[in-house]
């Protein structure tokens, strides 16, 4: 049997990070299987869908690099599908008509709390009988699903072992509005059989209607699928995460600068362990993942740990990767990188010192943009009368060179300090201040190399008018 797996959510809003890990395990057990993964848009609540969370959640999916062997299936273009199954039902007298008005259901609830019982449709409660009996063909009714009274419903999750729910527990849920739509319970349980869905893994808040559509299964008399339900995810606060936390929605995570590879190893510990492992190449996640290795109890989020994986992944991923997702934050600053060294050895040269792309677009700008002003402070501190002969000097050996290597601009800098009898600081930071504008960077004849034998010429000239001008005015 080919595993498949599915996520399936309810386009009311983005693709936030619990959404995302359920996304992730069930790819990542679809591919640890050799299986399939299924995208399915669950649109049916009309009036809190829209497109553009839609094409949020397809986005993020993507940007995750989740993708899906079928679909994005959508529940609004299956309701012809849903309503032959309640016909079905129907027919075989397992889902039934039922009347009773609105406001009778809310005089029979009443009397249940005030009797201190269980409030609940009761099929059998005199009143709601009689409304039904009274009833003409045609009058506005929903379809309930008859739901076995006697015995339980039990089934092994994946997670959290054994559970066992009394039917008595559970009323005929209704499976269709009056207005003619199928609720979601039923369309999830036609949907998932349909597909071919063998492991249905999702958010413990659905752990209450998994009895109910395991009924609603064996009522259609088709195989029910293996369950897992994922525990919370909680802020750092120990509290529910939710949009206090800072960000939720996936793309929020790409717009700070993290690589979805390291969101996605950061997900994918965040509740699952293959024993104190934290560093997890896409292959290894793929060939270690199991359900039964996923906790039963709440994981909390942690920004220092996303952090500290980003800059992992930042350092050791191939630079074409980083720089691929790199582009959409050049985008955003305005930097264009084709007259300028290859953004990937600038990546290899500063991807180390940062653990966001945030931070590493904010300091590779001196690559490729031009500067009409030092930072007032590095100026201020390092460009300086003392500097003037040791940069004239530093000049003169550059514009000389004839092979523009990092080597051969290591030793411009030696022979600067051996000249002129100074320390490697007394060259350096006027140097670093004067290439790049500001007081820090990756060691300067590294930077000075990509930078480039022109921009470097021109901009050691611009230091020395701008500490000439300084004395002048001093
Ligand atoms: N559409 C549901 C949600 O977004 C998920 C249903 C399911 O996974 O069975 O919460």
């Amino acid at each position: 049997m080919t595993v498949k797996t599915r996520f399936a959510p309810s386009p009311t809003g983005y693709l936030h990070v619990g959404g995302a890990r359920t996304a992730l395990y069930s790819w990542l057990y679809a591919k640890s299987q050799g299986g399939e993964f299924v995208l399915r848009i669950e649109d049916t609540d009309l009036e809190r869908n829209s497109q553009e969370a839609v094409d949020a959640i397809i986005e993020g999916m993507q940007w995750l690099g989740l993708e899906w062997n079928e679909g994005p299936y959508f529940q609004t273009q299956r309701f012809d599908r849903y309503n032959e199954m309640v016909d079905k039902l129907l027919a075989e007298d397992k889902a039934y008509k039922c009347y009773a008005s609105k406001e009778l259901l809310d005089e029979v609830r009443a009397e249940q709390e005030a009797n201190k019982e269980m409030p609940r449709y009761d099929a059998d409660h005199p009143k709601i009988k009689a409304a039904n009996e009274a009833a003409k063909e045609g009058d506005p009714c929903v379809i309930r699903f008859r739901n076995p009274k006697e015995g339980s419903v039990v089934f092994e999750d994946q997670i959290r072992g054994r559970i066992e729910i009394s039917n008595s527990q559970m009323d005929d849920l209704i499976i269709r509005r009056t207005d003619g739509s199928p609720t979601y319970n039923f369309c999830v349980v036609v949907d998932d059989w349909d597909m071919g869905i063998t492991h249905v893994i999702r958010g413990e808040d659905h752990i209450n209607n998994t009895p109910r559509q395991i009924n609603i299964y064996k009522a259609l008399g088709v195989t029910v699928p293996t369950f897992a339900h994922c525990a919370m995810i909680l802020g750092d606060d120990g509290a529910k995460l939710s949009k206090r936390h800072g960000a939720v929605s996936v793309m929020q995570y790409r717009d700070m600068g993290y690589l979805p590879v390291a969101l996605n190893n950061y997900l994918v510990r965040l509740g699952w362990s293959h024993g104190d492992q934290e560093i997890f190449s896409q292959e290894e996640m793929i060939n270690l993942f199991s359900l039964n290795a996923i906790s039963k109890s709440a994981s909390a989020f942690n920004t220092d740990k996303l952090l500290w994986l980003n800059n992992h992944y930042i350092k050791t991923s191939d630079p074409e990767y980083v720089a691929e997702h790199l582009q959409w934050h050049l985008d955003q600053k305005g930097i264009k990188t084709e007259n300028g060294p290859a953004i990937t050895d600038v990546i290899k040269l500063v991807g180390e010192r940062c653990n966001t792309l945030v931070e590493l677009v904010e300091q590779i700008g001196y690559f490729y943009q031009d500067f009409d002003a030092f930072d007032a402070d590095a100026a201020k501190k390092h460009l300086r009368g003392v500097a003037k002969q040791p940069l004239e000097v530093a000049l003169a050996k550059v514009e000389a060179l004839t092979e523009w290597t990092t080597e051969k601009l290591h030793q411009v800098i030696a022979d600067v300090c051996t000249e002129l009898e100074i320390g490697m600081g007394k060259i350096g930071m006027p140097l670093r201040v004067a290439v790049t504008g500001g007081g820090q960077s990756p060691s300067v004849d590294a930077v000075m190399q990509l930078i480039g034998k022109e921009r470097v010429v021109a901009r050691i000239k611009m230091a020395l008018a701008f500490i000439a001008e300084r004395e002048a005015n001093a």
